[in-house]
């Protein structure tokens, strides 16, 4: 059963107000650029993965994308979860575009790009890492205990894996997308039931219940203050800042787009990097009008869930 589907991570809509919302040259914008990128080159290998996943038995394996637990001390993170009566299995997703050269001397790994070469972690040794620490914490946790085992899959078509022939240890931990089916068939094919599904059920129960969604704050994260934030309406045409409102609605100065809803992205962006809630005067502040009264009809409008009443109104973030 696919127990927790493959989902955009809410770090990323959070990443993308950070983008809108910083001015271009701003110090920040460019490693909130690459972590964004890195995360949504993540989330789309899992994706890409979905297709092959739904094949197997339902049944059988229960799925579980992107858990995110805690050692005591640490969070730790699989980007894929496969369990069964039988055995858990880790696959981390690598979704990069080049050569991944795995190499037997000190167990190096190497990206090729272009003529560069660099060194990357070994997703392999990664996915080993991950596969003991959710050993640890399932025997911490009393539960039943299966062979936990791990593999690294290549999502990307284009990317060139080269390993060593003789690098058994490695090289059998590895696979591309296309092979994911027939590499866990060969590890069904080898391991027997170790509990029944009831078992089985307790600690899908008890890893769902423990995860921790990656949510950090990104204005503490990158150490930005919220007094740089670009305020003002933003064309979803051109991007320039302010839209005007004039009589219901937002005009671009620039292209002469009209929107009605134009602010809504903005109220949402400021949910996302300042706080869930939000008065007629931050209102006001943040989109750069005057009028009480019209910030109001917006507000009511938007048809945001509120608590208080009249003048110390205070608007909500919406559940979903
Ligand atoms: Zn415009």
């Amino acid at each position: 059963m696919d127990l927790k589907p493959c989902t955009i991570p809410p770090i990323i809509p959070k990443l993308e107000a950070a983008i809108r919302a910083l001015p271009t040259d701003h110090p920040s914008l460019l490693a909130i650029l690459q972590d964004h990128n890195n995360k949504m080159r993540g989330y789309k290998g899992q994706k890409s993965l979905v297709f092959y996943l739904d094949q197997l038995s339902k049944k059988k394996y229960d799925i579980i994308h992107d858990l995110r637990l805690f050692d005591g001390k640490y969070f730790f993170q699989f980007d894929i979860l496969l369990i069964c009566t039988s055995f858990a299995l880790i696959i981390e997703v690598k979704n990069r575009g080049g050569e991944i050269i795995f190499e037997r001397n000190f167990n190096q790994t190497t990206l090729k790009q272009g003529n560069k070469r660099t060194r990357i972690s070994n997703p392999v040794l990664q996915a080993k890492t991950q596969a003991e620490k959710l050993k640890k914490w399932l025997q911490e946790h009393n539960c039943p205990m299966l062979p936990v085992l791990y593999l690294f899959v290549n999502s990307k078509e284009e990317t060139v894996i080269i390993t060593e022939t003789h690098n058994y240890e490695i090289n059998r931990r590895i696979c591309n997308s296309e092979g994911l089916l027939e590499k866990i068939e060969s590890i069904e094919s080898s391991s027997h039931e170790r509990m029944d599904a009831k078992d089985l059920k307790k600690i899908t129960r008890l890893l769902l219940a423990s995860h921790v969604p990656e949510n950090y704050n990104i204005l503490e994260k990158y150490n930005i203050s919220p007094k740089v934030l670009l305020t003002g309406v933003r064309c979803p045409k051109c991007e320039t800042r302010p839209m005007n409102y004039i009589y219901g609605k937002w005009f671009c100065p620039n292209c002469g787009m009209k929107s009605k809803d134009a602010h809504l992205q903005h109220i949402n962006d400021y949910f996302l990097l300042i706080k869930p809630t939000i008065t007629n005067s931050e209102l006001r502040q943040l989109l750069k009008i005057d009028s009480i009264k019209i910030a109001n009809n917006i507000l009511t409008n938007s048809k945001l869930p509120f608590t208080g009443k009249f003048k110390d109104r205070v608007y909500h973030q919406p559940k979903n």
